[in-house]
């Protein structure tokens, strides 16, 4: 159990823009997506998927509502949004270090926590592929330049298990993931319960979600169950 139920959005007509007297991105979208669900973003490229997961996190111009958890993130501060909601970008950065380093900067967690955190992320699956010993990441793996001696894939489940250690209670994975089917396992046997926003190129990444979001030119034009699309 690393992953808390909860993570219930309310957003209320929320609009974004990238500098303030920028082109509004996002034009008063409101949606509510219910704590556990799990909700796959789709629509074209520009079409403002990326911005709205940055608008979550207010890390760009918004003005609206986003509500979480019944809290309304203007309210909040900004370290406390930060850590109860990850965005795991399609490249994430690594620091240089070790990889216990990188999961626990702050050497709170023991070492059966961390492992278990990296088996329920997807690494075992992942490292099931490698034959030489010298191939398999371990926690005292060291990762250099910013994780360039590692392939995204390993980078995305590195940065997937971080988020269970914070114990963040939403997840958004932006972008569609080269290892998407360890990634989306991982998710569905490991993380009962949390909430989950996948944003994806390909509408098959999305297919098991439980309703599906379609933005064109940052508007919602669909907001339903996989079938009804
Ligand atoms: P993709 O599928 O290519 O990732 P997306 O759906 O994530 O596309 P966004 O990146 O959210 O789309 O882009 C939405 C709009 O915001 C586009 O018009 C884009 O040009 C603009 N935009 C994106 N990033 C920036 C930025 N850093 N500064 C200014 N405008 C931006
Ligand atoms: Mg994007």
């Amino acid at each position: 159990a690393y992953w808390p139920a909860s993570g219930e959005l309310r957003v209320e007509n929320l609009s974004a823009r990238y500098s303030p007297e920028g082109p509004e991105v996002l034009h008063q979208l409101s949606f509510h997506i219910k704590s556990g669900e799990r909700i796959g973003v789709i629509g074209r490229t520009g079409s403002g998927k990326s911005s709205l997961a940055l608008s979550l996190l207010r890390c760009i111009y918004t003005t609206g509502e986003v509500i979480y958890d019944g809290i309304p993130t203007s309210s909040m501060n900004l370290d406390t949004l930060r850590s109860s909601i990850t965005i795991i970008p399609q490249v994430p950065e690594l620091i240089s270090g070790t990889l216990r380093q990188n999961l626990d900067p702050f050497g709170e967690v023991d070492d059966l926590m961390l492992n278990g955190s990296l088996r329920a992320a997807g690494l075992t699956a992942l490292q099931d592929h490698f034959t030489e010993d010298e191939d398999k990441i371990t926690l005292d793996t060291t990762i250099s330049g910013g994780g360039s001696n590692l392939s995204v894939g390993q980078r995305q489940i590195i940065a997937l298990a971080r988020a269970l250690i914070r114990r963040s209670k939403l997840l958004i994975l932006d972008e569609d993931y080269k290892t998407d089917t360890i990634i989306q396992t991982s998710l569905c046997h490991e993380l009962t319960g949390s909430t989950v926003i996948t944003i994806a190129h390909r509408l098959q990444t999305i297919m098991d979600s439980d309703r599906i979001l379609v933005l064109d030119a940052g508007n919602i034009v669909e907001f339903g169950v996989p079938a009804d699309l």
